[in-house]
């Protein structure tokens, strides 16, 4: 019997395995696929600060620097938040994860390829390897199994179908600005925004997603449509994203969930890896105590709450934009243009944690006229 059993081998299960092995625990990470970070479904859009936070050193990975972004409204209003300094990089995910994993290694986790948890009945586990069958024991289990996490399913919690979203990304050749992403909004995304992500001035990762129910490939042709996009396909992909509250119960006696089974991601940009590896380490944090000091598992839910409360408040945002009508959207944008929105957030924005800079808006009486919208985000 091993100490901890981890399915799913995404930045959130390679970080929780990792963690565990590191203070010294029995850890096996089982993955269903031949490797890690594919099939390829991210962006892979990282902020700076949140990758120093966790002391990450993404660099080996790193395919581009971003300074900023450009936010167009339904009409093509435009909010720019820039700085002088790299904001976010875009990262590599096959190239991010095995670097995870790497370390991982050499913290002692023992790691399956091709295999597939199946159910867990306390401490059996059910896999399936390679098309046979085979029993595992461990104390506790983690289900960082992603966005259609089966450990989830084995819990008992279902996710509300409104709160996931369909997405459609490409790879593409043409001509993109290098340091800036670009997101837009309208009713061609309902639900959410489309993107471009350059990975240099010729390549760019340009995607979309939309509300459940709507095909994501028909919004992604109305996007390319109304903005006359000029490109060239490479590989195209299409995957489910969490966007909705964190899980309310993400422990049940021995099984732990975390990262996008849990909906450890962002609502407002569907972002769950620096969320999702700040959720592991918590995770893992709450085993251990366990282990050592016989802390009950339900300690990581307490553990958990500054992430759950920031990942509310994204929620929040999400929701509040998603009620607005185009036309709405458009007044929204016009009045931060006139509020300079774009250069407080240049200045004191936050891709991960929005509960850092709302506060300080609601001190400079230029946003006084947006306090009705801020005070529901607090
Ligand atoms: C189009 C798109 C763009 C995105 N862009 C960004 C971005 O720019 N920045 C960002 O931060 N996030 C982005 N995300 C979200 C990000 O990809 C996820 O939040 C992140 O991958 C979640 O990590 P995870 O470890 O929880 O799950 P995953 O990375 O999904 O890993 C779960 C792993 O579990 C494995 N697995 C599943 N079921 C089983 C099973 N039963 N047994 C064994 N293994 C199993 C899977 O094969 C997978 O390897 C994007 C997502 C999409 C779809």
């Amino acid at each position: 019997m091993c100490a901890v059993f981890v399915a799913g081998a995404g930045p959130a299960g390679i970080m929780t395995a990792s963690e565990l092995s590191k203070n010294g625990w029995d850890v096996t990470l089982i993955e269903e696929h031949p490797n890690v970070g594919t099939p390829e479904h991210c962006a892979g859009l990282l902020s700076v600060t949140g990758l120093r936070e966790l002391g990450i050193n993404a660099n080996n990975c790193t395919v581009n620097e971003i300074n900023g972004a450009e936010i167009f409204s339904p009409s093509g209003h435009k909010i720019l938040v820039e700085k002088d300094v790299p904001v976010a990089l875009v990262i590599s995910r096959k190239e991010f994860d095995l670097m995870l994993l790497k370390d991982a290694i050499k913290n002692g986790v023992k790691v399956e390829f091709e295999s597939k948890l199946i159910d867990v009945r306390k401490e059996n586990i059910f896999i399936q390897k390679k098309n046979r069958g085979e029993l595992r024991k461990a104390k506790v289990v983690v289900g960082a199994d992603g966005v259609n996490s089966r450990t989830r399913e084995i819990i008992g919690v279902k996710p509300d179908k409104s709160h996931y979203l369909n997405s459609y990304q490409i790879r593409a050749n043409g001509s993109f600005e290098s340091k800036k992403v670009k997101l837009y909004l309208g009713s061609f995304a309902k639900g959410f925004f489309a993107w471009i992500i350059p990975e240099n001035n010729s390549i760019a990762r340009i995607g979309i997603a939309t509300s459940f129910g709507i095909n994501p490939k028909e919004a992604f042709d109305e996007f390319k449509k109304k903005y006359l996009l000029d490109f060239e396909k490479i590989e195209e992909s299409s995957f489910k994203i969490p966007c909705g509250p964190p899980i309310n119960e993400p422990i049940n006696n021995n099984i732990l969930l975390v990262g996008d089974a849990a909906f450890h991601a962002k609502a407002t940009t569907g972002g769950g890896i620096i969320m999702g590896l700040n959720a592991a380490k918590i995770c893992a944090r709450a085993i251990d105590s366990n282990f050592r000091n016989n802390t009950g598992l339900e300690n990581y839910k307490f553990l958990l709450k500054p992430i759950t409360k920031e990942l509310i408040l994204h929620w929040k945002m999400r929701s509040y934009l998603n009620k607005l009508s185009e036309n709405t959207l458009d007044k929204l944008f016009i009045r931060a243009q006139k509020a300079n929105l774009g250069e407080f957030l240049s200045e004191h924005g936050d891709m991960d944690w929005p509960s850092r800079f709302i506060p300080k808006m609601l001190s400079k009486p230029r946003f006084w006229g947006f306090l009705p919208m801020l005070l529901r985000f607090r």
